[in-house]
């Protein structure tokens, strides 16, 4: 019916035009004339279009409970505003709640040839550099929006960009109130020993291991040996439910490692503890991809810390993930959050993603989260300082979403990245001299050992009564 209107509309169109008007145009009047022609054609496929678009209301938590309500998801924010994707129909609520917008893009929502990303620029130089092959939809600060060909990734890499790819899946929208914990920490004896648990010898071991595969890069074998191996680690640990849900990538199906301990209270409550352990280089084929530090080292904290409490009892869920395919566009992790998000009845209260944390012995670690987590960061940086002494340097409401606490911040969720440093990190990532031997693993030891203490902190296990 909708069709047989815009059929007619367009004849009409077309008759009432005197003809000598329709071809006379020039100049400005055309250009409006072809717009409003492309739009009509557009309008046929309504439904089939995805808008990327920059909502512009202020940085702050309630904007982002609008977004997620309306779009389901969001992809960065800054003062500029909310970058996130709809169909016409969300495009249309966000039009009668009178919210001020600008369409960036367009592009049908079932187009595999091309997609959006966020690209990391960390100077003057990768933006030339950048800029010399694409031309951004939209910039802020560090980051820059594009539109291209997945086999286009390629000239990313070589250059050092790290990306995002946007999902471009409607979710349902719902907003999870965002969990705040007012706690101030205390050391308790019990969690300081489970702390002091967590060591540098198992922590390096895994670094190891991992290191010698060779490479973990999502198209090489080494990535399947290494999801098998820290699977079947992951399955050694007393009471943990282990999978390897797949997902699929331009490089083909691959997994994450996600490991359970469920709840006993609110199960549906939800810790997520992760670290990728899929690794690239900037080598032409990437079969020397040693990835110790990237991010060998947060994998390796992710299984120590399910190690070292996997066998005790929690009042909430905790899930242990070695998210894979982050090195391509954050696709595993984003896989798992979406799906995580979109359970009924989940609610995640907080996530620790380690990624890079081991390049030099010193005792600070940067944290980084946005205005949902920022709440998370004092109680990262409270426990740390009180179970390890390690010095945090905070960075509140940040745009650096490149590893992937990002994809849950996407979905609403409160996520901090552990990291040991920024802006300045090991000069060996995505190179073949990314190897253990070039890292300190005692920061290693403290940055694990702090997230264990702020997840402790949070959800403390459940001691059994001694018997009399
Ligand atoms: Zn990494």
């Amino acid at each position: 019916m909708k069709k047989l209107f815009l059929l007619l509309l367009t004849i009409v169109v077309f008759v009432s035009f005197p003809a000598s008007l329709l071809f006379g145009l020039s100049g400005e009047p055309k250009r409006e004339f072809d717009e409003f022609i492309r739009n009509l054609r557009e309008e046929k496929r309504i439904d089939q279009i995805g808008y990327l678009i920059l909502v512009q209301i202020p940085l702050k938590k309630s904007s982002e409970d609008k977004i997620l309500s309306l779009a389901g998801k969001f992809f960065y924010a800054c003062e500029e505003g909310y970058l996130t994707h709809v169909n016409y129909a969300r495009l249309q609520k966000f039009q009668k709640e009178k919210l001020s917008l600008k369409i960036l893009d367009k592009k049908r929502l079932d187009d595999r040839k091309e997609a959006w990303y966020l690209v990391w620029t960390n100077s003057l130089e990768d933006e030339k550099t950048l800029e010399a092959k694409f031309e951004p939809l939209f910039k802020h600060q560090h980051t820059s929006l594009i539109r291209i060909k997945p086999e286009d990734e390629d000239y990313l890499l070589e250059n050092k960009l790290r990306y995002s790819i946007l999902e471009e899946e409607l979710l349902p929208p719902k907003v999870s109130k965002p969990f705040e914990s007012g706690k101030t920490i205390k050391v308790d004896p019990f969690i300081k020993d489970l702390v002091a648990s967590v060591t540098v010898q198992m922590l390096a071991s895994t670094v190891q291991t991992l290191e010698d595969f060779k490479s973990r890069y999502v198209s090489d074998p080494g990535n399947l040996a290494a999801t098998h191996w820290l699977a079947s680690e992951f399955a050694k640990i007393p009471s943990l439910e282990v999978a390897t849900p797949t997902f699929s990538s331009y490089s083909g199906t691959m997994s994450n490692v996600i490991a359970t301990k469920k709840g006993e209270k609110e199960p549906d409550s939800v810790y997520v503890v992760c670290g990728h352990f899929d690794s690239t280089s900037s080598g032409k084929d990437r079969k020397i991809a040693p990835g110790a530090d990237d991010n060998g080292s947060g994998a390796a904290g992710v299984l120590e810390i399910a190690r070292q409490i996997g066998r005790l009892r929690f009042p909430c869920t905790i899930i242990f993930a070695c998210m894979n395919a982050e090195e391509i566009g954050l696709i595993g992790s984003k896989a798992f959050a979406k799906k995580l998000a979109a359970t009924t009845g989940i609610q995640i209260k907080a996530v620790f993603n380690m990624d890079m944390i081991g390049d030099k012995d010193d005792n600070q670690v940067a944290v980084i989260g946005n205005s949902r987590s920022n709440w998370l960061i004092d109680v990262f940086k409270d426990a740390a300082s009180a179970y390890t002494g390690l010095q945090s340097t905070p960075l509140y409401n940040s745009n650096i979403w490149y590893s992937d606490h990002s994809s849950f911040w996407n979905v609403g969720a409160s996520a901090i990245l552990t990291i040991e440093g920024y802006p300045e990190m090991s000069p060996y990532y995505h190179s073949s001299k990314d190897l253990l031997k070039n890292m300190a693993p005692s920061l290693m030891e403290k940055i694990t050992r702090s997230n264990l203490a702020a997840l402790l902190s949070l959800n403390p296990p459940i001691v059994a009564k001694t018997a009399k």
